[in-house]
């Protein structure tokens, strides 16, 4: 009998603010899961924005993570090191020409969107409610593109929806094992569609959160992502890269949310729900499971 590979979790923040009470409950479920089942608990830290990424901002999560009663595996990955792992990848998605070079500025595309939306057409919007990328053409001319080329103009590299999708040989599904927006659970239909033709890499970043997310759980044998409700369905998104690029599927768990005041998703501008605020009021690590939901 071969022997089954230990399940292989991560929590993934980004230190771009302090984590709250949604990143305990994420980092709690992982950790306690991966403990259940006698897997691998990896902590992987997103900080491919290294401008609103710090180092205080990193050390911070370190300590909250240790408070919580949570340990993980040394070294810890950090995206900032590897931009390679992902320049390689995107290499193999322009090499099968599902990439292309994109030159309208985000004013630029709220002028071609204002524009055709005044005609009264109803632009569509990706499942995050920003508008579909309407494509260079619209606004440019190839002259234009060109000289903004040569001009050395940034410029984001985004995915060739239409052509990746003709890539598929069989409909693009992912195994649920929480639950999406609308109870989505099981064997989920992915539709990356919604998403339009979505950045790969960023003028100022040479990638995306999407790209290093299915790149790094691949290189780090991550068998079960566990992570909020939000990202369900980037999940569509991350499905398809794993296929284009060959990577093996990982089984995802979709969580609740901890909602703010304002039944709102938290957001790390929110102070009163910081795990560092709550520490400083004098709140342990039992009333944070609490908080959460998760009994003590
Ligand atoms: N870095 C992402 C975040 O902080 C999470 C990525 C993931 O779990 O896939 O929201």
């Amino acid at each position: 009998m071969p022997r089954q590979p230990r399940p292989v979790f991560r929590f993934a923040p980004s230190p771009n603010g302090h984590l709250h009470l949604g990143h305990a409950l994420s980092a709690l479920l992982n950790f306690e899961a991966a403990r259940a089942t006698g897997g691998r608990f990896l902590l992987r830290i997103e900080d491919i924005d290294t401008v609103r990424c710090t180092p205080e901002l990193e050390a911070d999560l370190y300590e909250d993570l240790a408070w919580l009663g949570i340990s993980w595996e040394q070294p810890v990955r950090r995206q900032s090191e590897h931009f390679a792992d992902y320049r390689a990848a995107l290499d193999r998605l322009r090499a099968a020409g599902l990439v292309y070079e994109a030159f309208l500025t985000r004013g630029e595309i709220r002028r071609v969107v204002a524009d055709r939306e005044s005609g009264g057409l109803i632009w569509p919007r990706d499942p995050d409610g920003a508008p579909l990328y309407p494509g260079d053409a619209a606004l440019l001319s190839p002259a234009d593109i060109d000289a903004r080329a040569r001009a050395g103009v940034p410029f984001a590299l985004r995915l060739r929806m239409a052509k990746a999708l003709a890539c598929l040989a069989a409909p693009l599904t992912w195994r649920e094992e929480g639950a999406g927006p609308a109870g989505e659970t099981g064997t989920v239909a992915a539709d990356p569609a919604a998403w339009g033709d979505v950045v790969l890499a960023r003028k100022e970043t040479p990638t995306s959160y999407h790209l290093s997310v299915v790149v790094d759980d691949a290189l780090q044998d991550v068998t079960h992502v566990v992570r909020g409700r939000d990202l369900f369905h980037a999940t569509s998104v991350h499905r398809l890269l794993q296929v284009l690029l060959g990577l093996p599927e990982p089984v995802y768990r979709h969580h609740r949310l901890i909602l703010g005041g304002d039944g709102r998703k938290l957001s790390k501008s929110e102070r009163h729900t910081a795990l560092c605020d709550l520490r400083a009021e004098g709140a342990t690590p039992a009333d944070i499971r609490r908080l959460v939901g998760l009994g003590a």
